[in-house]
């Protein structure tokens, strides 16, 4: 494993001389190389390194950025609020054998100021994480698109060659999103989801997980034990009985429920009233989110009925 520092630029003119190079270096070498990307906002924990060590297991050059989107957080307070830890992202980024850093200051991405043109989210942005955060989607979308596009001469610089960009499931609606969007756009790279990484408690690894008291920490675990319980009774093929389980949730003191769904996992579509009471079989994703003290907490969790009956369509169709 690689674990010298990698270079760490800030400007998109040393990230396409720097990426260059390294992609001509494996090409000098002989072989046609791939380019893997991984997105943050920094404040990286083991959730982060997972994608990196991810692109490092698939790509001959791996390169981060670190940068915290301001058209993304409705509330200046939360941007205000996020964390910065530059140095100790690098540390991290290292041990994950990363290659080079882009972390530009908000000009480099903003040169104009904040964009008047900016990609639609279209409905699947207005649901779920995007009803109680508006434009959210838009602004994130944007912004990976702008990354996207910094990553892209150095995959196509020594020729064709594969193009990968890795994103945590534990975001399944900007996953999702992303996945469209260089769908519907024909953006040339392929969108890597990688598994959610989780603290023994079962709380999934967040970098605003850290402005949780002790009780609030406890109570957060609170999501993803609900999430088990959907997960124990689809692989049962019981029926969810997904109110019983957003009560539970709703009675901890400390926990506000703002949403608690079951739906189709490539299209977020609810599945509507069948799995309630029907025994579960097939394919879903169980979407949670509340609000813990000052903290917002999103998680999900892959259903799947022992007895699949096919797909989700199947399963919707013989409820
Ligand atoms: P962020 O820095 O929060 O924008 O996250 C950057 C990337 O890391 C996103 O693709 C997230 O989905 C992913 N990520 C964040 N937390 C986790 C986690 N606990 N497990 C897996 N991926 C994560």
């Amino acid at each position: 494993m690689k674990t010298s520092k990698p270079r760490v630029v800030t400007t998109r003119q040393e990230l396409a001389k720097e990426s260059q190079r390294l992609m001509q270096e494996v090409a000098a070498a002989g072989s046609r190389p791939s380019l893997g990307l991984v997105p943050t906002m920094g404040a990286l924990h083991q959730g982060h390194e997972t994608l990196a060590r991810a692109a490092r297991a698939d790509n001959d050059v791996v390169l981060a950025t670190i940068f915290v989107n301001p058209l993304q957080f409705g509330d200046t307070g939360d941007l205000e609020r996020y964390p910065r830890t530059l140095e100790s992202d690098v540390e991290i980024l290292a041990g994950c054998g990363v290659d080079l850093v882009f972390a530009p200051p908000l000009e480099e991405v903003y040169p104009d100021g904040l964009p008047l043109v900016r990609i639609s989210a279209g409905a699947l942005g207005g649901k779920f994480e995007g009803a109680s955060r508006p434009g959210h989607f838009d602004g994130a979308l944007t912004v990976v698109a702008k990354l996207l596009h910094y990553g892209a001469p150095a995959a196509t610089s020594q020729g064709p060659t594969t193009y990968r960009a890795y994103f945590g499931q534990k975001d399944a609606q900007q996953l999702a999103l992303v996945r469209r969007m260089v769908s519907d756009l024909n953006f040339d790279v392929d969108i890597v989801g990688v598994p959610i990484v989780r603290a023994d408690d079962g709380v999934a690894l967040s970098s605003r997980n850290r402005f949780l008291g002790p009780d609030e920490r406890k109570a957060a675990a609170t999501l993803s034990s609900a999430l088990r319980t959907l997960a124990r009774r689809a692989a049962a093929n019981e029926p969810l009985e997904m109110d019983e389980v957003a009560e539970l949730v709703h009675a901890h003191p400390l926990v506000d429920l703002d949403y608690l769904e079951v739906v189709n996992p490539d299209t977020l579509e609810p599945l509507g009233e069948n799995c309630r009471y029907t025994p579960f079989t097939g394919r879903a994703l169980a979407l949670i989110a509340a609000r813990v003290g000052p903290v917002r907490l999103i998680d999900n969790m892959e259903l799947s009925g022992v007895h699949d009956g096919g797909t989700w369509e199947h399963s919707r169709a013989t409820g």
